[in-house]
């Protein structure tokens, strides 16, 4: 495989499909079976981008660069080197913010305006790495041993395969790649099946921002390529984003290998609006939380939980916005709801909506495929909103990510509270009151590793974001993050120069 195709994939007229290809100690790479698998744009359905399929060998060959790399070069550079290159990337992914934002929004049919305002951000994260890998320290440490003097070295874990979802690539790929990089580790990316091409982009930047090869390697391929990954003894590391149910396979592979593991995983966010609430922001606020990025966002705020008096006036609010949302092509600028992702998905979607009339629960607004001849290829989904949910109802419990919102009515904080934490999951939500003693005693109650107070879906390099319960394990973003790619190292060094009694532990 020669190259990186160039100029192509920022519309919907494909006149060919684009095969793209792999990359791995720092060369372009097809797969050594020769097989490809090919991606559709959701907007029209049809195939537009190829990609390989990576099979064990494969994993293998990007596994090893990424050792000797690891080994030879990138764990003995200083913080201060690998921030250098780390801002050289950041400039770079803000020269080519167009490119990568319209790769992802042809793969997985989110708004380019959303996938814009991603990209546009992911300087911050590398920058605001570089800045911890130039000061991140160790401690000394004076323990009661008065011969002794201790110093700790924070050492790069190794390593790492990251395994990222469809929905959000490059967002999530930078929320591991800044730390791992900044903490010295080496790297081994498996984006999506359904949303490939952005990460693959990613990596024609890395080569020339100037990374020793074999520093970031992306292996394409699916289910499969992933657990080879997993499962590959060369990994010291695995940072997943993805389903609950994906995240228990892939922490039962890393068991095997006692590989360290981080899981970004599943959500069902609760949304809360007390009466006392400035109800056109939380209305605001909830939009945001379900209808932006279609719903398809581990965040999203699918149970809105709506204190009595205010029921009646948020239901038809947010109603009324969900009908005149503008639904269309995601290239677009004044597009406000672009396709589900890929088929499975709007199936998956579908079957959510019919087991909420099922379970009899009222139907405010959409729920059908939208009737227009113009998105008749697409994988469209009117965005719909149930209202007098209860909380065992299973559209309230599981997640459906799509443009589906439930509406569940209580009377009293303690009730809230309650029904919030009464689910699985535990990775973000929102309360909406101008009480500030309620909003806090609120917070500090929520079983969720989020809590945004008179806000909905914000998030920042500097602050910590992961699950709670079912919805992962350690934090992506903040310091730490970085603390969780390297390992700590206590170095004892005897000052005394007496010998001592073998056989006590000293
Ligand atoms: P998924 O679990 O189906 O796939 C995620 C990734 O895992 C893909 O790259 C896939 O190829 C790979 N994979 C699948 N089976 C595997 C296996 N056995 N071993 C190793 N890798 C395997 O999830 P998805 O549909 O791509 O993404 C949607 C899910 O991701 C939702 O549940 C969403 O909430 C979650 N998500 C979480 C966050 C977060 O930060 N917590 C962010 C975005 C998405």
């Amino acid at each position: 495989m020669s190259g990186l195709p160039t100029a192509q994939g920022t519309t919907h007229a494909h006149t060919s499909v684009v095969d793209f290809p792999m990359f791995t100690g720092g060369e372009w790479a097809d797969s050594l079976s020769g097989r490809r698998f090919v991606s559709n744009d959701p907007y029209n359905g049809k195939a537009w981008a190829s990609f390989p399929s990576a099979g064990a060998e494969d994993v293998d060959r990007a596994v090893r660069a990424a050792r000797r790399a690891f080994r030879d070069q990138w764990r003995r550079t200083t913080g201060a080197e690998r921030a250098a290159l780390m801002r050289g990337l950041a400039d770079l992914i803000a020269r080519n913010v167009e490119e990568l934002a319209f790769a992802e929004s042809i793969d997985n049919g989110k708004l380019v305006r959303e996938m814009r305002g991603q990209v546009e951000s992911l300087p911050s994260y590398f920058t605001y790495f570089a800045g911890l890998a130039e000061t991140n320290r160790g401690a000394s440490i004076q323990p009661e041993k008065s011969n002794f003097f201790v110093t700790t070295r924070q050492e790069p874990v190794g390593v790492v395969a990251a395994i990222t979802a469809w929905n959000s690539p490059l967002l999530l790929l930078t929320w591991k790649l800044a730390p791992a990089l900044a903490a010295g580790c080496t790297f081994v990316v498996k984006p999506s099946e359904h949303a490939s091409a952005s990460t693959v982009r990613l990596a024609r930047l890395v080569k020339e921002a100037g990374f020793p090869d074999g520093v970031f390697n992306v292996l394409t391929g699916g289910p499969e390529t992933g657990q080879a990954l997993v499962e590959h003894p060369g990994i010291n590391k695995i940072a997943f984003t993805g389903s609950t149910a994906t995240g228990r396979s892939v922490m039962r592979a890393a068991a095997e290998n006692i590989t360290r593991v981080s899981l970004e995983l599943g959500g069902k966010s609760p949304n809360i609006v007390f009466d006392d609430a400035d109800l056109d922001g939380a209305i605001n606020g909830a939009i945001s939380g379900i209808f932006a990025a279609g719903g398809q966002t581990c965040m999203a705020g699918s149970r809105l939980f709506v204190q009595e008096k205010s029921v009646r006036v948020v239901s038809e609010a947010l109603a009324e916005r969900a009908r005149s949302l503008v639904i269309g092509d995601p290239l677009l600028a004044e597009t406000e709801l672009g396709p589900l992702a890929f088929s499975a998905q709007l199936d998956k979607v579908m079957g959510y909506i019919r087991a909420g009339t099922d379970e009899g629960v009222d139907l405010l607004c959409g729920g059908r495929r939208p009737d227009r001849a113009d998105l008749a290829d697409g994988l469209f989904v009117e965005p719909t909103v149930f209202g007098s949910v209860r909380n065992h109802h299973r559209i309230a419990q599981e997640e459906i990510f799509g443009p589906v919102a439930s509406i569940i009515p209580f009377s009293t904080e303690e009730e809230v509270v309650e029904m919030a934490n009464d689910i699985p999951y535990g990775l973000a939500s929102a309360v909406w009151t101008n009480d500030i003693r309620r909003a806090n005693r609120v917070a500090a109650a929520l079983d969720a590793g989020t809590v945004w107070i008179n806000a909905f879906r914000t998030v920042s390099p500097a602050v910590p974001l992961g699950g709670f319960k079912a919805s992962g394990i350690g934090r992506e973003n903040g310091t730490e993050a970085l603390a969780s790619y390297t390992e700590t190292k206590a170095v004892w060094t005897e000052l005394s120069g007496v010998s001592r009694d073998p056989f006590r532990l000293g």
